[in-house]
């Protein structure tokens, strides 16, 4: 393989013209997205118009893999070398694409088309995973368990943020688990007959008390919520019955496992004060604290600058928690993130799914989708990068990346 430097930028000048030239159908795919706002594993319209794209450009395509019918898959090229481009298209409930997935599906979309002409030169398989639920449910955790990284040497995602620009590094963002607990009691008339009752909601009461009591003991980096889902019906009965929900984030896997143990105790007190029996499970696939490769993170800081961006230094900012955690778990991963220009807006507003439709949207998804192909183009080209993450590859035992990390 030729690895000048004179390669290396023709290449990376193909990368560019190609972006540029399917940018108009990439444009259309993100308005697609963003005008059909579909949530956790029903985003069918999404995947399918991302496998229609990446299929007229000669990729071989999958609707429905992994065991999720709204997963999809796009492989292109026989490299030695896979590069996985995750794809996020799911929106939220009541607010649409204020995530802006619709820039992530995009620029992964628009990395692969830009990267399949220059595969062969790289000796580089590229591989677009569709990966649906990243807002609650957590695909990538199916799709993981699934084996749908396993081919894999890296993976790469980038997501948008309000501005500044800030390294890959800049923004953490921690494990949760969510939790369904549910206190049995018995129910009796509230003012007839209250002493043939035992209390659920005396329960639920116990245990957020106890909660708000041990937050002020809880490390500063972790963070403990519970809202009651279902408390009763009528005031006239005392509750038979009290059902919350609780999310537990801390920022890496020790802390998250010392929380959980400690705030699930405050829960399991609520029920011996009260007689209650308790239950408690998991309402969704935990999310892992992301882990970005530091290799991944230098090419993509260089890339993201090489674009014509700037990144503000130093800044350290807490992000919410995703999915791509797991990913970045089990092997080299990059979670990138890429501003809206003049978007002071952050994600989950109505103000950033607007940007996520505007012009500084369309660029965004731009950059990101040449940040994330260069950056690729550099793990295939550098000789020192390029091997060391075929020897990771290499000693990862067959199934490692469908081990439950957290
Ligand atoms: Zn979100
Ligand atoms: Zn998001």
């Amino acid at each position: 393989m030729n690895t000048d430097p004179q390669r290396r930028s023709e290449l990376r000048r193909i990368i560019r013209n190609t972006l540029a030239n399917n940018w108009p159908s990439l444009v259309a795919l993100s308005h697609a997205i963003h005008d059909d706002p579909e949530l956790a594993y029903h985003e069918y319209h999404a995947a399918e118009q991302l496998t229609r794209i990446l299929s007229s450009a000669g990729f071989h395509t999958d609707m429905g893999v992994y065991g999720l019918p709204t997963a999809c898959e796009a492989v292109f090229g026989n490299g030695e070398l896979t590069a996985t481009l995750c794809a996020e298209y799911d929106a939220l409930p009541g607010i649409g694409h204020a995530c802006g997935h619709n820039i992530i599906a995009t620029a992964a979309a628009g990395a692969a088309l830009a990267l399949a002409p220059v595969a062969e030169a790289a000796d580089l398989r590229i591989k677009v995973l569709g990966t649906p639920a990243e807002e609650h449910g957590g695909g990538k955790a199916d799709l993981l368990r699934a084996g749908a990284w396993e081919d894999s040497s890296f993976s790469l995602m980038v997501h948008p943020m309000g501005a500044p620009d800030v390294s890959a590094d800049a923004v953490k963002y921690t494990a949760v688990k969510r939790y369904s607990v549910t206190y049995y009691g018995v129910a009796s008339h509230a003012a007839a007959a209250p002493e043939l009752a035992t209390n659920a909601s005396a329960a639920a009461t116990i245990a957020l008390t106890a909660m708000a009591l041990l937050r002020q003991q809880l490390p500063k980096t972790s963070n403990i919520n519970a809202i009651v889902v279902d408390g009763g019906d009528v005031t006239n009965i005392i509750p038979g019955k009290n059902e919350l929900g609780l999310e537990i984030r801390a920022q890496d896997l020790d802390e998250l496992a010392d929380v959980t143990r400690r705030t699930l105790a405050c829960f399991e007190a609520g029920a011996i004060a009260t007689g209650c029996t308790w239950e408690h499970h998991l309402a969704e696939n935990p999310y892992a604290p992301v882990a970005n490769d530091p290799l991944l993170v230098t090419m993509w800081d260089k890339n993201l600058t090489d674009t014509g961006r700037q990144i503000s230094g130093g800044i350290e900012s807490s992000g919410g928690s995703t999915d791509m955690g797991n990913v970045t778990q089990v092997l080299p991963a990059l979670h990138g993130v890429i501003a809206i220009e003049g978007c002071s807006a952050s994600p989950h507003q109505e103000a950033f799914r607007e940007a996520a439709a505007s012009k500084e949207g369309e660029r965004t998804a731009f950059d990101a989708a040449l940040a994330l192909a260069w950056t690729a183009l550099d793990a295939a080209l550098d000789p020192a990068v390029r091997s060391e993450l075929l020897l990771r590859q290499a000693q990862r035992p067959a199934g490692a990346t469908t081990l439950e990390t957290i």
